[in-house]
């Protein structure tokens, strides 16, 4: 699961579809539209609903920035973080206890093991062979978020794509997902401002 949106907007008098695919920093990094590729559209020329969005990212930046001083483990303010060994494992233990829950309620979800790197543009993936890749830094987020990351993961036993069947598997297990969706962006920025877990990074 990756925190990157992306949004498509068309406009209604020309009928030409942009697609918004990265976004980072509060930028537009590049806009698809049709085949090519836009880099940096001047901001003000972009739809209403696109601006709306990038207020989001900023607001996510900000309030990240905020919290980048304290330093967070499993969502609570801790004086210095262990060794990336100890997080390592001390997140896989987690991982595997949050699976195990969601599995006991939902028995038709699977994986194979967790491996945990360092994933420069994703929270979590799961590959074909049922293995699920987690980022080190997942181990910042609170027990909550990080069911939801396992749950996303999880519902991908079953639903390819992110459509309908995935949403009510996703909704079935955390009814406040969309709030802790939003969290996730806000933690996307944290981790990669707070100084401790940059160097783990
Ligand atoms: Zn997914």
């Amino acid at each position: 699961m990756s925190p990157v949106r992306a949004l498509q907007t068309e406009n209604k008098t020309t009928g030409k579809r942009t697609t918004i695919v990265r976004v980072e920093w509060g930028d537009v990094k590049a806009i698809r539209q049709g085949k090519g590729y836009k880099v940096k559209l001047a901001e003000n020329r972009l739809p209403k609903n696109v601006r709306k969005y990038l207020d989001q990212d900023r607001q996510a930046y900000r309030t990240a920035k905020n919290m980048s001083q304290q330093t967070l483990l499993f969502g609570k303010a801790v004086p210095q973080l262990p060794s990336a060994q100890i997080i390592e494992k001390k997140l896989l233990q987690a991982a595997i206890d949050s699976a195990s829950n969601i599995i006991e309620q939902h028995p038709y979800l699977n994986y194979k093991e967790f491996d945990i790197k360092i994933l420069p543009k994703s929270w979590a993936r799961r590959r074909p062979n049922g293995i699920i890749s987690l980022d080190l830094r997942v181990a910042a987020l609170p027990k909550t978020h990080l069911k939801y990351v396992i749950a996303h993961e999880l519902a991908h036993t079953i639903a390819q794509n992110h459509g309908p069947l995935f949403r009510r598997i996703v909704s079935a297990i955390c009814p406040n997902w969309q709030e802790l969706h939003n969290d996730l962006w806000v933690y996307w920025y944290y981790v990669r401002l707070n100084r401790v877990w940059q160097r783990l990074a």
